[in-house]
Parts: structure tokens; sequence; C-alpha cells
């Protein structure tokens, strides 16, 4: 099953949205396999964007990701990675869809709340770097309940 890694930014945390954050996607049905309170260094957060490095926002993003503390998550599903980017909606908050979380929950697209992976070919890259020790083995209970 497809897997993909989702990140509440330090503004997110500092908001109070990890409880709204996270029930959107447990209500759309998709199964938490890994969670962590984590504040990263500038090397770490380097590495997670470093397909970023040569853009000019680059070191106000890293700023921005190693301010505070994140919520480091895996989740899983089918086409989680796509369908994760539509909850999370368009990177500039400006274009997000209502009903989105960005949509909701943000103005600046330096303050966007929130990341989720690009490809599924990102998502493993980032989980792994993410949780290095691995995440659950475990299936929801609910499955024949969310999937025909
Ligand atoms: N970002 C920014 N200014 C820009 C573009 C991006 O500050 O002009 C930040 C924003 O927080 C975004 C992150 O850099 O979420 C990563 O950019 P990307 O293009 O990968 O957007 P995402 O995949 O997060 O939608
Ligand atoms: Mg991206």
């Amino acid at each position: 099953m497809e897997q993909t890694f989702i990140m509440i930014k330090p503004d997110g945390v500092q908001r109070g949205l990890v409880g709204e954050i996270i029930g959107r996607f447990e209500k759309k049905g998709f199964t938490l396999k890994g969670l962590k309170f984590i504040t990263v260094d500038r090397a770490f957060a380097e590495r997670h964007y470093a397909d970023l490095s040569a853009k000019p926002f680059f070191n106000g993003l890293v700023e921005y990701i190693i301010s505070g503390p994140v919520v480091a998550m895996v989740w899983e599903g089918k086409n989680v990675v796509t369908t994760g980017r539509k909850i999370i909606g368009a990177t500039n908050p400006a274009d997000s869809a209502p009903g989105t979380i960005r949509g909701d929950y943000a103005i600046d697209i330096g303050r966007n709340v929130i990341h989720g992976s690009d490809a599924v070919e990102s998502a493993r890259k980032e989980i792994a770097l993410w949780f290095p020790e691995g995440i659950a083995e475990w299936s929801s209970s609910l499955h024949s309940w969310i999937y025909e």
C-alpha cells in the first residue's frame, strides 16, 4: 500500500492545528503508520529540502523549519501521495482552495503550515530520512469498511 510523508511545520504546531490536521487524514480513511514530535537542526532541514537548495527562498525556508518542533508522520492508503497533496492544497495559500488545509489555515507561502511528499519516490526518500528506525507494523481493522 502507498505511503506518504506528512509534516506539520512549526507554525502549524504553534497555532494548535495538530489535532485538526491529523483528524482530516484519519477521517479520510488513511492509516497512521509513523508519528514523532521533533525539532530538527539546520543540516537535517537542508537535507530534507536539498532539491530546493538553489532557490532564493531556501535559507528562509530552512530557518522556518528549524524554528520550532514539527510533527513528522507517515500516512498509508490508496493514492495517499496525490490525495494527501489535495488535502493539503496548493503551495501558495493565496491559491489553495477553501476546504484544503492551506486554504483554510494559511495566508503566506512561507507560513503554509504543512508539508506533503510530491511523489511516491520522494515519499520513500523522506520516510527513510525522517524514520530511519522504521515505522509501525499494523493494519487497521477498519480496512474492509474503507476499501471495497
Ligand atoms: N516556499 C517559499 N517560497 C516560495 C516557494 C516555496 O517559502 O516561493 C516554501 C513553502 O513553505 C513550501 C516549501 O518552500 O511549502 C517547499 O516548496 P515546494 O515547491 O516543494 O512546495 P510544497 O511541495 O511544499 O507545496
Ligand atoms: Mg515540495
